[in-house]
């Protein structure tokens, strides 16, 4: 594939900043794609933008904000509170994020007749959202081959990772340290290691804690 394209689905944290960097080692060329729905902290998209440039990759940011409109959220709205319900979906979910998203992707994967689309979607920490699973992303590959008449492949290397797996991914290739200091995956807007409060970084925290520790064993 060191001839091909590929678009990255890239919103500047852990993972998909270690798809980025996964990405540049499998293909010729790598354009990121980031989509702006009114996040809370605008830091998010800069934060992005800073790492598209430092891995000098092409970027797009794509407006979003309709997805605000239709379904406002805990990401994009700061008077709701980020919560965690037992067997309910966190209050940060946003419906057919992830449909509209990859849609998205592929018509601009089309555009730079790019065939491969890289996403950081995760099954293993799913945590009740229903689009990161596999088998929603091999239907929409289908789906989405059928309405341009293409052969798009969706790449998910984080599917079946753990948080420390990621980490783990992030050091073979080199950009641990990278992704653990430049990247934001904070509710608070706090780049590198976060706030430590809310649940991304107490997840991002354990996720690599756990990987260090794994590391020392060895
Ligand atoms: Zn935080």
């Amino acid at each position: 594939m060191k001839n091909e394209k590929a678009v990255v689905v890239f919103s500047g944290g852990q993972d998909s900043t270690t798809c980025l960097f996964w990405a540049k080692e499998r293909f010729a060329e790598v354009i990121a794609v980031t989509f702006d729905y009114g996040q809370r902290h605008r830091l998010e998209l800069e934060c992005a933008a800073d790492i598209a440039r430092d891995l000098q990759v092409p970027h797009h940011i794509l407006d979003m904000s309709l997805l605000n409109q239709l379904a406002p959220n805990a990401l994009t709205r700061s008077d709701i509170e980020i919560t965690e319900k037992e067997g309910q979906p966190p209050s940060t979910f946003v419906e057919g994020r992830n449909l509209l998203f990859l849609s998205f992707a592929a018509v601009l994967a089309k555009q730079y007749d790019a065939r491969h689309i890289v996403t950081g979607v995760c099954e293993t920490d799913f945590s009740g959202y229903p689009d990161c699973r596999d088998v929603f992303i091999k239907s929409l590959n289908v789906t989405l081959n059928l309405s341009m008449d293409t052969n798009f492949v969706i790449h998910t290397p984080l599917m079946w990772l753990d948080k420390a797996e990621t980490w783990e991914l992030a050091d073979e290739l080199g950009a641990f340290e990278y992704v653990r200091e430049r990247t934001l995956t904070c509710y608070n807007g706090v780049k590198g290691d976060g706030c430590g409060e809310c649940p991304a970084c107490k997840l991002r925290q354990n996720g690599l804690q756990t990987y260090l520790a794994r590391k020392e064993e060895k």
